[in-house]
Protein backbone atom coordinates (compact mmCIF):
# COMPACT_ATOMS: atom_id res chain seq x y z
CA UNK A 1 0.00 0.00 0.00
CA UNK A 2 1.15 3.32 -0.60
CA UNK A 3 3.47 4.76 2.27
CA UNK A 4 0.80 7.55 2.50
CA UNK A 5 -2.07 5.86 3.26
CA UNK A 6 -2.39 6.56 6.63
CA UNK A 7 -1.28 10.25 6.84
CA UNK A 8 -3.94 12.36 8.30
CA UNK A 9 -5.35 15.82 7.20
CA UNK A 10 -3.17 18.79 8.97
CA UNK A 11 -5.96 21.16 10.19
CA UNK A 12 -6.37 24.12 7.42
CA UNK A 13 -4.39 27.22 8.62
CA UNK A 14 -7.18 29.24 10.75
CA UNK A 15 -6.36 32.68 8.39
CA UNK A 16 -5.46 31.14 5.35
CA UNK A 17 -8.34 28.87 6.01
CA UNK A 18 -10.66 32.10 5.71
CA UNK A 19 -10.03 33.24 3.26
CA UNK A 20 -10.76 30.05 0.98
CA UNK A 21 -14.34 30.76 2.95
CA UNK A 22 -14.18 34.48 1.73
CA UNK A 23 -13.37 33.74 -1.70
CA UNK A 24 -15.91 31.26 -2.61
CA UNK A 25 -18.64 33.71 -1.07
CA UNK A 26 -20.41 35.09 -4.13
CA UNK A 27 -22.00 38.57 -2.23
CA UNK A 28 -20.84 41.37 -3.72
CA UNK A 29 -21.15 43.38 -0.63
CA UNK A 30 -18.25 40.81 1.04
CA UNK A 31 -15.49 42.15 3.18
CA UNK A 32 -12.20 40.50 4.27
CA UNK A 33 -11.00 41.40 7.52
CA UNK A 34 -9.05 38.77 8.61
CA UNK A 35 -5.95 38.97 6.58
CA UNK A 36 -3.17 40.86 7.25
CA UNK A 37 -2.55 43.11 4.09
CA UNK A 38 -2.81 46.49 3.72
CA UNK A 39 -5.22 47.91 0.81
CA UNK A 40 -5.29 51.41 -0.23
CA UNK A 41 -9.00 53.02 -0.35
CA UNK A 42 -9.71 51.32 -3.42
CA UNK A 43 -9.17 48.01 -1.92
CA UNK A 44 -6.24 47.00 -3.56
CA UNK A 45 -2.88 46.19 -2.23
CA UNK A 46 -0.34 49.01 -3.75
CA UNK A 47 3.07 48.40 -5.57
CA UNK A 48 4.56 51.86 -4.16
CA UNK A 49 6.07 54.33 -6.33
CA UNK A 50 9.40 53.82 -4.52
CA UNK A 51 9.19 50.13 -5.84
CA UNK A 52 8.29 50.34 -8.86
CA UNK A 53 11.12 53.00 -9.53
CA UNK A 54 13.54 50.55 -8.39
CA UNK A 55 12.11 47.76 -9.80
CA UNK A 56 12.80 49.46 -13.24
CA UNK A 57 15.75 50.51 -12.37
CA UNK A 58 16.68 47.22 -11.79
CA UNK A 59 14.99 45.88 -14.98
CA UNK A 60 16.83 48.25 -17.30
CA UNK A 61 20.39 47.08 -15.92
CA UNK A 62 19.05 43.35 -16.38
CA UNK A 63 21.60 42.00 -13.69
CA UNK A 64 22.87 38.42 -14.18
CA UNK A 65 21.18 36.44 -11.67
CA UNK A 66 24.36 34.32 -9.65
CA UNK A 67 24.05 33.18 -6.15
CA UNK A 68 23.65 35.78 -3.39
CA UNK A 69 26.16 34.94 -0.67
CA UNK A 70 24.68 32.53 2.00
CA UNK A 71 24.23 35.70 4.27
CA UNK A 72 22.59 38.05 0.95
CA UNK A 73 23.42 41.35 -0.28
CA UNK A 74 25.62 43.24 1.58
CA UNK A 75 23.84 46.53 0.64
CA UNK A 76 20.66 45.01 1.81
CA UNK A 77 21.70 43.57 4.81
CA UNK A 78 23.70 47.31 6.09
CA UNK A 79 20.75 48.98 5.26
CA UNK A 80 18.34 46.95 7.37
CA UNK A 81 20.64 47.43 10.29
CA UNK A 82 20.61 50.99 10.07
CA UNK A 83 16.94 51.60 9.89
CA UNK A 84 16.75 49.40 12.83
CA UNK A 85 19.72 51.14 14.79
CA UNK A 86 19.89 54.52 13.30
CA UNK A 87 23.05 55.86 10.98
CA UNK A 88 24.97 57.18 13.93
CA UNK A 89 24.50 53.78 15.99
CA UNK A 90 27.65 52.82 18.04
CA UNK A 91 26.62 49.04 17.42
CA UNK A 92 27.05 49.04 13.76
CA UNK A 93 30.38 51.01 13.96
CA UNK A 94 31.88 48.86 16.62
CA UNK A 95 30.88 46.00 14.11
CA UNK A 96 28.58 44.24 17.31
CA UNK A 97 25.77 43.31 15.02
CA UNK A 98 25.52 40.64 11.84
CA UNK A 99 22.44 40.96 9.82
CA UNK A 100 21.31 37.90 7.14
CA UNK A 101 19.03 38.56 4.51
CA UNK A 102 16.08 36.29 5.30
CA UNK A 103 12.69 35.01 3.58
CA UNK A 104 10.39 37.56 4.75
CA UNK A 105 10.05 38.14 8.70
CA UNK A 106 9.10 34.65 8.99
CA UNK A 107 11.95 33.38 7.69
CA UNK A 108 13.97 35.45 9.75
CA UNK A 109 12.51 33.84 12.96
CA UNK A 110 13.17 30.41 12.27
CA UNK A 111 16.82 31.46 10.90
CA UNK A 112 17.17 32.53 14.42
CA UNK A 113 14.94 30.02 16.13
CA UNK A 114 17.23 26.90 14.44
CA UNK A 115 20.70 29.24 15.35
CA UNK A 116 19.05 29.23 19.15
CA UNK A 117 18.24 25.89 19.50
CA UNK A 118 21.72 24.70 18.73
CA UNK A 119 23.18 27.37 21.05
CA UNK A 120 21.25 26.77 23.79
CA UNK A 121 19.46 23.60 23.45
CA UNK A 122 17.31 23.13 26.69
CA UNK A 123 16.07 26.99 26.56
CA UNK A 124 12.07 27.47 26.51
CA UNK A 125 10.67 30.24 24.36
CA UNK A 126 8.11 32.31 26.00
CA UNK A 127 5.92 34.40 23.62
CA UNK A 128 3.04 37.15 24.56
CA UNK A 129 -0.45 35.75 25.36
CA UNK A 130 -1.80 36.08 22.85
CA UNK A 131 0.62 35.98 19.65
CA UNK A 132 1.00 35.70 16.04
CA UNK A 133 -0.71 32.90 15.47
CA UNK A 134 2.76 31.67 13.81
CA UNK A 135 4.98 32.32 16.74
CA UNK A 136 4.19 29.30 18.78
CA UNK A 137 4.24 26.71 16.14
CA UNK A 138 7.24 27.86 14.35
CA UNK A 139 9.52 27.56 17.59
CA UNK A 140 8.17 24.27 18.47
CA UNK A 141 8.78 23.37 15.18
CA UNK A 142 12.46 24.38 16.03
CA UNK A 143 12.48 22.13 19.07
CA UNK A 144 11.71 24.41 21.64
CA UNK A 145 8.81 24.00 24.32
CA UNK A 146 6.80 27.70 24.01
CA UNK A 147 5.13 29.15 26.99
CA UNK A 148 3.31 32.26 27.64
CA UNK A 149 3.66 35.66 29.14
CA UNK A 150 0.86 37.64 30.13
CA UNK A 151 0.38 40.05 27.68
CA UNK A 152 -3.25 41.17 27.47
CA UNK A 153 -6.17 42.44 29.26
CA UNK A 154 -9.31 41.79 27.45
CA UNK A 155 -11.30 44.52 30.86
CA UNK A 156 -8.67 47.52 29.88
CA UNK A 157 -8.20 46.43 26.02
CA UNK A 158 -4.47 47.42 26.71
CA UNK A 159 -1.24 45.77 28.21
CA UNK A 160 -1.44 43.41 32.13
CA UNK A 161 2.30 45.21 31.95
CA UNK A 162 2.57 44.07 36.01
CA UNK A 163 1.57 40.52 34.75
CA UNK A 164 3.93 40.43 32.00
CA UNK A 165 7.15 42.11 34.03
CA UNK A 166 5.39 39.19 36.87
CA UNK A 167 6.36 36.54 33.96
CA UNK A 168 9.15 37.92 32.95
CA UNK A 169 10.35 37.90 36.70
CA UNK A 170 9.81 34.26 36.74
CA UNK A 171 11.74 33.07 33.60
CA UNK A 172 14.37 31.07 33.96
CA UNK A 173 18.23 32.45 33.45
CA UNK A 174 18.50 31.87 29.54
CA UNK A 175 15.26 31.50 28.32
CA UNK A 176 14.20 33.33 25.43
CA UNK A 177 11.45 36.16 25.19
CA UNK A 178 10.21 36.54 21.40
CA UNK A 179 8.64 40.54 22.42
CA UNK A 180 6.46 42.26 19.10
CA UNK A 181 8.98 45.42 18.86
CA UNK A 182 5.76 47.97 17.83
CA UNK A 183 2.33 47.15 16.90
CA UNK A 184 1.42 43.97 18.40
CA UNK A 185 -0.43 41.62 16.58
CA UNK A 186 -3.19 40.54 16.93
CA UNK A 187 -4.20 43.42 19.68
CA UNK A 188 -2.46 46.68 18.33
CA UNK A 189 -1.88 47.04 22.03
CA UNK A 190 1.81 48.05 22.87
CA UNK A 191 3.71 49.31 25.95
CA UNK A 192 5.44 52.52 26.80
CA UNK A 193 8.79 53.59 26.41
CA UNK A 194 8.97 54.06 30.03
CA UNK A 195 7.58 50.30 30.19
CA UNK A 196 9.88 48.97 27.72
CA UNK A 197 12.46 50.43 30.02
CA UNK A 198 11.71 48.07 32.70
CA UNK A 199 11.33 45.33 30.11
CA UNK A 200 14.74 45.82 29.12
CA UNK A 201 15.78 45.74 32.89
CA UNK A 202 13.80 43.04 33.81
CA UNK A 203 15.54 40.92 30.92
CA UNK A 204 19.10 42.04 31.86
CA UNK A 205 18.31 40.92 36.10
CA UNK A 206 16.89 37.65 35.15
CA UNK A 207 19.59 36.79 32.03
CA UNK A 208 17.33 36.51 29.70
CA UNK A 209 17.52 36.65 25.67
CA UNK A 210 15.36 38.77 23.75
CA UNK A 211 13.88 38.12 20.45
CA UNK A 212 12.42 41.29 18.99
CA UNK A 213 10.10 40.86 16.09
CA UNK A 214 10.18 44.22 13.96
CA UNK A 215 7.47 43.37 11.20
CA UNK A 216 5.35 47.16 11.01
CA UNK A 217 8.13 49.31 11.58
CA UNK A 218 6.74 52.43 10.52
CA UNK A 219 3.19 51.78 10.69
CA UNK A 220 2.42 53.02 14.46
CA UNK A 221 4.49 56.66 14.51
CA UNK A 222 6.93 56.65 12.03
CA UNK A 223 10.48 54.55 11.41
CA UNK A 224 12.43 55.96 14.06
CA UNK A 225 9.80 56.36 16.30
CA UNK A 226 9.03 52.57 16.19
CA UNK A 227 12.12 51.17 17.11
CA UNK A 228 12.56 53.08 20.86
CA UNK A 229 12.39 49.32 21.88
CA UNK A 230 15.52 48.76 20.08
CA UNK A 231 17.23 51.85 20.76
CA UNK A 232 16.58 50.61 24.51
CA UNK A 233 17.63 46.95 23.97
CA UNK A 234 21.04 48.61 22.00
CA UNK A 235 21.84 50.57 24.91
CA UNK A 236 21.65 48.22 26.93
CA UNK A 237 24.63 46.52 26.62
CA UNK A 238 22.64 42.79 26.11
CA UNK A 239 22.89 40.38 23.47
CA UNK A 240 19.75 40.02 21.31
CA UNK A 241 18.15 39.63 17.95
CA UNK A 242 15.64 40.99 15.74
CA UNK A 243 13.53 39.78 12.56
CA UNK A 244 12.70 42.26 10.19
CA UNK A 245 10.20 41.76 7.65
CA UNK A 246 9.49 44.71 5.14
CA UNK A 247 6.13 42.93 3.46
CA UNK A 248 3.52 45.56 5.10
CA UNK A 249 6.13 48.33 5.03
CA UNK A 250 7.43 48.22 1.55
CA UNK A 251 4.41 46.16 0.27
CA UNK A 252 6.47 43.20 -1.21
CA UNK A 253 4.49 40.68 0.24
CA UNK A 254 4.87 37.95 -2.13
CA UNK A 255 8.28 38.92 -2.23
CA UNK A 256 9.29 37.44 1.11
CA UNK A 257 11.58 40.39 2.13
CA UNK A 258 12.91 40.11 5.52
CA UNK A 259 16.19 39.79 7.58
CA UNK A 260 17.39 38.59 10.87
CA UNK A 261 19.86 40.69 12.92
CA UNK A 262 22.26 39.72 16.02
CA UNK A 263 23.94 41.77 18.34
CA UNK A 264 27.11 40.08 19.86
CA UNK A 265 29.05 41.61 22.61
CA UNK A 266 32.47 42.21 19.82
CA UNK A 267 33.11 42.10 16.31
CA UNK A 268 34.95 39.49 16.97
CA UNK A 269 31.99 37.56 18.35
CA UNK A 270 29.38 39.05 15.91
CA UNK A 271 31.94 37.10 13.23
CA UNK A 272 31.57 33.69 14.40
CA UNK A 273 28.03 33.75 15.30
CA UNK A 274 27.17 34.71 11.46
CA UNK A 275 29.58 32.15 10.32
CA UNK A 276 27.32 29.68 12.66
CA UNK A 277 24.21 31.81 11.02
CA UNK A 278 25.50 30.43 7.72
CA UNK A 279 25.44 26.86 8.26
CA UNK A 280 22.13 27.15 9.26
CA UNK A 281 21.26 28.95 5.80
CA UNK A 282 23.51 26.90 3.77
CA UNK A 283 21.61 23.62 5.03
CA UNK A 284 17.87 25.06 4.52
CA UNK A 285 17.93 27.10 1.39
CA UNK A 286 21.80 27.63 0.39
CA UNK A 287 20.98 31.19 -0.35
CA UNK A 288 18.07 33.88 -0.57
CA UNK A 289 16.98 35.17 -3.28
CA UNK A 290 17.94 38.42 -5.54
CA UNK A 291 15.26 40.18 -6.39
CA UNK A 292 13.09 41.73 -3.10
CA UNK A 293 16.52 42.70 -1.16
CA UNK A 294 17.65 44.49 -4.26
CA UNK A 295 14.90 46.70 -4.83
CA UNK A 296 14.59 47.55 -0.95
CA UNK A 297 18.35 48.17 -1.21
CA UNK A 298 17.62 50.12 -3.83
CA UNK A 299 15.21 52.51 -2.16
CA UNK A 300 16.92 52.60 1.29
CA UNK A 301 20.03 53.83 -0.40
CA UNK A 302 18.80 56.21 -2.84
CA UNK A 303 18.07 59.73 -1.19
CA UNK A 304 14.78 60.50 -3.29
CA UNK A 305 13.77 57.05 -3.33
CA UNK A 306 13.90 56.65 0.74
CA UNK A 307 12.12 60.25 0.86
CA UNK A 308 9.45 58.85 -1.37
CA UNK A 309 9.02 55.37 0.48
CA UNK A 310 9.30 57.44 3.65
CA UNK A 311 6.06 59.44 1.82
CA UNK A 312 4.12 56.32 1.04
CA UNK A 313 4.91 54.52 4.52
CA UNK A 314 3.73 57.90 6.11
CA UNK A 315 0.40 57.46 3.83
CA UNK A 316 -0.20 54.16 4.86
CA UNK A 317 -0.31 55.20 8.71
CA UNK A 318 -2.36 58.22 8.34
CA UNK A 319 -4.94 56.47 6.31
CA UNK A 320 -5.02 53.16 8.94
CA UNK A 321 -5.55 56.05 11.42
CA UNK A 322 -8.10 57.44 9.74
CA UNK A 323 -10.42 54.69 9.37
CA UNK A 324 -9.78 53.91 13.20
CA UNK A 325 -11.24 57.25 13.75
CA UNK A 326 -13.94 56.95 11.19
CA UNK A 327 -15.00 53.29 12.06
CA UNK A 328 -14.94 54.71 15.92
CA UNK A 329 -17.54 58.09 14.97
CA UNK A 330 -19.58 55.20 12.82
CA UNK A 331 -20.20 52.82 15.71
CA UNK A 332 -21.34 55.80 17.49
CA UNK A 333 -23.56 56.90 14.97
CA UNK A 334 -25.32 53.77 14.99
CA UNK A 335 -25.89 53.88 18.46
CA UNK A 336 -23.71 51.29 19.62
CA UNK A 337 -23.61 51.28 23.52
CA UNK A 338 -19.74 49.90 24.37
CA UNK A 339 -16.98 52.46 24.11
CA UNK A 340 -14.92 51.94 21.10
CA UNK A 341 -12.60 54.77 21.72
CA UNK A 342 -9.87 51.96 22.20
CA UNK A 343 -9.62 51.57 18.86
CA UNK A 344 -7.92 54.83 18.60
CA UNK A 345 -5.49 53.87 21.05
CA UNK A 346 -4.30 50.56 19.10
CA UNK A 347 -1.35 50.75 16.64
CA UNK A 348 -0.73 49.20 13.41
CA UNK A 349 -2.85 47.48 11.32
CA UNK A 350 -5.27 45.22 13.81
CA UNK A 351 -7.66 45.91 15.97
CA UNK A 352 -8.62 43.07 18.93
CA UNK A 353 -12.34 44.88 18.74
CA UNK A 354 -14.12 42.55 21.89
CA UNK A 355 -16.53 40.81 19.59
CA UNK A 356 -17.03 37.14 20.83
CA UNK A 357 -16.48 34.48 18.79
CA UNK A 358 -20.40 34.02 18.15
CA UNK A 359 -20.63 37.57 16.85
CA UNK A 360 -17.84 37.06 14.39
CA UNK A 361 -19.84 34.06 13.04
CA UNK A 362 -22.91 36.07 12.73
CA UNK A 363 -20.98 39.06 10.83
CA UNK A 364 -19.95 36.18 8.24
CA UNK A 365 -22.99 34.36 8.22
CA UNK A 366 -25.67 37.63 8.06
CA UNK A 367 -23.30 39.84 5.94
CA UNK A 368 -20.26 38.55 4.33
CA UNK A 369 -18.00 40.70 7.07
CA UNK A 370 -14.91 37.90 7.65
CA UNK A 371 -12.41 38.71 10.81
CA UNK A 372 -10.84 36.35 12.95
CA UNK A 373 -12.78 34.62 15.59
CA UNK A 374 -10.34 36.13 18.31
CA UNK A 375 -12.46 39.01 17.23
CA UNK A 376 -9.48 40.74 15.57
CA UNK A 377 -10.25 43.16 12.27
CA UNK A 378 -7.01 44.69 10.19
CA UNK A 379 -7.99 47.87 9.70
CA UNK A 380 -6.01 48.42 7.00
CA UNK A 381 -8.56 46.44 5.09
CA UNK A 382 -11.37 49.07 5.79
CA UNK A 383 -12.16 52.05 3.36
CA UNK A 384 -14.37 54.59 2.47
CA UNK A 385 -16.60 52.15 0.44
CA UNK A 386 -17.00 49.23 2.85
CA UNK A 387 -16.70 50.90 6.10
CA UNK A 388 -20.30 51.80 6.24
CA UNK A 389 -21.45 48.44 5.95
CA UNK A 390 -19.01 46.74 8.50
CA UNK A 391 -19.91 49.51 10.76
CA UNK A 392 -24.08 48.11 9.77
CA UNK A 393 -22.48 44.74 10.66
CA UNK A 394 -20.64 45.55 13.88
CA UNK A 395 -23.58 47.55 15.03
CA UNK A 396 -25.91 45.04 14.36
CA UNK A 397 -24.32 41.92 16.36
CA UNK A 398 -23.80 44.09 19.19
CA UNK A 399 -27.86 44.57 19.68
N1 LIG B 1 5.76 38.59 12.80
C1 LIG B 1 4.58 39.19 12.95
C2 LIG B 1 4.22 39.79 14.28
C3 LIG B 1 3.68 39.23 11.88
O1 LIG B 1 2.50 39.82 12.04
C4 LIG B 1 4.06 38.63 10.65
C5 LIG B 1 3.11 38.53 9.50
N2 LIG B 1 2.53 39.62 9.07
C6 LIG B 1 5.32 38.08 10.54
C7 LIG B 1 6.14 38.06 11.64
C8 LIG B 1 5.76 37.44 9.27
O2 LIG B 1 6.14 38.33 8.30
P1 LIG B 1 6.39 37.86 6.80
O3 LIG B 1 5.07 37.88 6.14
O4 LIG B 1 7.35 38.88 6.28
O5 LIG B 1 6.99 36.51 6.83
Amino acid sequence: SSIFAAVEMAPRDPILGLNEAFNADTRSTKVNLGVGVYFTDEGKIPLLGAVKAAEKARLEAAPARGYQPIEGLAAYNNAVATLLFGKDSALISNGQTLTIEALGGTGALKVGADYLKRLLPNATVYISDPSWENHRALFESAGFPVSNYAYYDATTRGVNFEGMLADLRQMPAQSIVVLHACCHNPTGADISADQWKQVVAAIKERNLIAFLDMAYQGFADGIKEDAVALDLFAASGLQFLVSSSFSKSFSLYGERVGALTIVAASKDEAGRVLSQVKRVVRTNYSNPPTHGGAVVAAVLSSPELRQQWEEELAGMRVRIREMRSALVEKLNARGVKQDFSFVLKQRGMFSYTGLTAEQVERMKTEFGVYAVSTGRVCIAALNSKNIDYVADAIAAVLK
